[in-house]
């Protein structure tokens, strides 16, 4: 659902207007939500784009909210899969808890890589890459 920003020349406020689509928000015509006024100049530049499922995801991988993570642990880097997993509340495999156990047991990410092959993702990308660390 995107948001765009339009400045009103009615009250001359900047205000915010939701639509359904991309497509609204190209073909609609703007009324201000604070005058009802229908001269409003769209702030290109303050597009906004509802958080998405992908994007939320995408935050999960962020490690700003994990004070207590340290890539360099395998236990810390264990713990924060599993909760990555149950926050997705995604099956992801018995590969993977596989290789969560075997973190929280304290083994090198390196080791766990190159003892399971399979989890090399296309094109040879490697675990911790996959992890976006
Ligand atoms: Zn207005």
């Amino acid at each position: 659902m995107p948001i765009y920003e339009y400045r009103c020349h009615n009250c001359r406020r900047r205000v915010s207007i939701f639509w359904r689509t991309f497509s609204d928000a190209e073909a609609g015509a703007p009324v201000c939500p604070r005058c009802g006024g229908t001269d409003l100049t769209r702030l290109i530049s303050r597009v906004r784009v509802v958080r998405s499922e992908e994007s939320r995801l995408d935050d999960m991988a962020d490690f700003d909210d994990l004070p207590d993570f340290d890539e360099s642990d395998p236990k810390s880097l264990g713990r924060w899969m599993r909760k990555m997993s149950a926050e997705t509340g995604e099956d992801l495999g018995p590969e993977f808890d596989e290789v969560v156990g075997r973190l929280e047991a304290g083994e090198n990410p390196e080791d766990i890589e190159k003892s399971m092959p399979e989890l090399m993702g296309e094109g040879g990308d490697d675990f911790s890459a996959d992890l976006d660390i």
